[in-house]
């Protein structure tokens, strides 16, 4: 029906979505390239639903414009757009079999050549040899996969797709999320991923756009935003933070000054988005050394001092909460290489970073 290659980026330009009194999307604007993996990320309420059901054409926007390539799409109905979508709850036909699952969309559009068609969206989704059954006789996986087969056939340049893995369990959900990453790559067409899931949106997406009471917070590549967030809700929304708050005294020598608790800190300028004020300085807990001795720390490395309140290990690390000199917490993720024994609760020691680990973010007057 339609060639992706001639769909264009998809753009929301300034949208709005009031509900009454209440605004769900609050002029957001963004850029879909296309043929890319993107995700909408944000906790529940936060308003990607309603994003993605202007961009399907379930929703009006109040003010703004949503365009594919040189289309302007606003207004046009679902039906009317090179957009599907697929939902959490599949809404597969129950009384029809795989294959007409699938060749439904064709049927109703009196194509011929139906067999050939479906067959090969079957093998895109690993599918083939399921044709005669009923999607109650299958798993919950394997009917995520019909619902995307049955969204590819119609050949759309943006597919949607609203917590898709929702209903599947961890693993399979993190089965699904390779198969859906290579499915996109191997169809090329432009993916739309709602998902309230952080690993979710980072293990497929190009890019993530992280978003809040209505609004985007960041937009990046996976490891852009959690190396470098920009604001303490993404650096807390993505993995977990330690956030210390200080206050920063300008630049000197290509670095932000930052002094929190009586100590100074050295942040490399580029790493800080704030450099006056209140400001939060950063470290993710896997960036954190732990050693017995404050004459252990690597040459340039920052440290403070503290004693261990926990220790659990996980697997493929052991995560210590330490209890600086000034009463925070900080959380600390040691690789458990089998060399080294794991530290005991209770021991005196020195957390240690890289400055080129840290960040800085602005805080809010009384944040923190
Ligand atoms: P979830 O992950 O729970 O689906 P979401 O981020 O997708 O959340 P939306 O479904 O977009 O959030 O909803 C955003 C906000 O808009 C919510 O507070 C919701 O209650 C409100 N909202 C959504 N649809 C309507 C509606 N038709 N009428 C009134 N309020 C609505």
């Amino acid at each position: 029906m339609t060639n992706p290659s001639e769909a264009g980026d998809l753009r929301l330009s300034h949208v709005t979505k009031r509900f009454g009194p209440f605004t769900a999307v609050d002029d957001l604007s963004l850029t879909v390239p296309q043929g890319s993996f993107f995700a909408l990320l944000g906790a529940s309420g936060c308003g990607k639903t309603t994003t993605l059901r202007m961009v399907a054409g379930l929703e009006e926007p109040t003010t703004g414009e949503v365009r594919l390539g040189d289309r302007d799409i606003t207004r046009l109905r679902p039906y009317q757009r090179p957009v599907n979508t697929v939902f959490q709850s599949y809404a597969l036909f129950p009384h029809l079999d795989v294959f007409e699952n699938v060749a439904f969309g064709l049927r109703r559009r009196k194509i011929r050549e139906v067999r050939s068609q479906v067959e090969r969206m079957l093998a895109l989704v690993q599918l083939d040899g399921f044709t005669k059954r009923r999607p109650a006789e299958l798993s919950g996986g394997q009917q995520q996969r019909v619902a995307l087969a049955r969204a590819l056939i119609n050949h759309p340049q943006v597919l949607l797709l609203d917590e898709p893995l929702g209903a599947l369990d961890l693993k399979l959900r993190r089965q699904m999320q390779i198969e859906l990453k290579r499915i996109q790559t191997e169809v090329g067409i432009t993916f739309v991923h709602v998902t309230h899931d952080q690993e979710e949106a980072m293990t497929m997406a190009d890019t993530v756009a992280v978003m809040s009471a209505g609004k985007i917070e960041q937009l990046g590549r996976p490891a852009e935003i959690y190396e470098y967030p920009a604001t303490a809700f993404v650096a807390n929304f993505l993995g977990q933070s330690n956030l210390l708050a200080g206050e920063a005294a300008g630049q000197s020598g290509g670095d932000v000054l930052v002094s929190a608790y009586d100590q100074r800190f050295a942040v490399p300028a580029p790493r800080a988005r704030a450099d006056r004020g209140e400001v939060f300085l950063g470290v993710r807990p896997e960036k954190l050394g732990l050693v017995a001795g404050e004459a252990d720390v690597p040459a340039g490395h920052q440290s403070v001092r503290g004693v261990i309140t926990d220790s659990s290990y996980v697997g493929v690390s052991t995560q210590y909460l330490v209890r600086t000199g000034w009463g925070t917490e900080l959380a600390v993720f040691a690789p458990n290489s089998g060399a080294a024994a794991p530290l005991a609760v209770g021991s005196e020691v020195t957390a240690h970073w890289s400055p080129e680990h840290a960040f800085v973010l602005h805080r809010e007057p009384g944040e923190g």
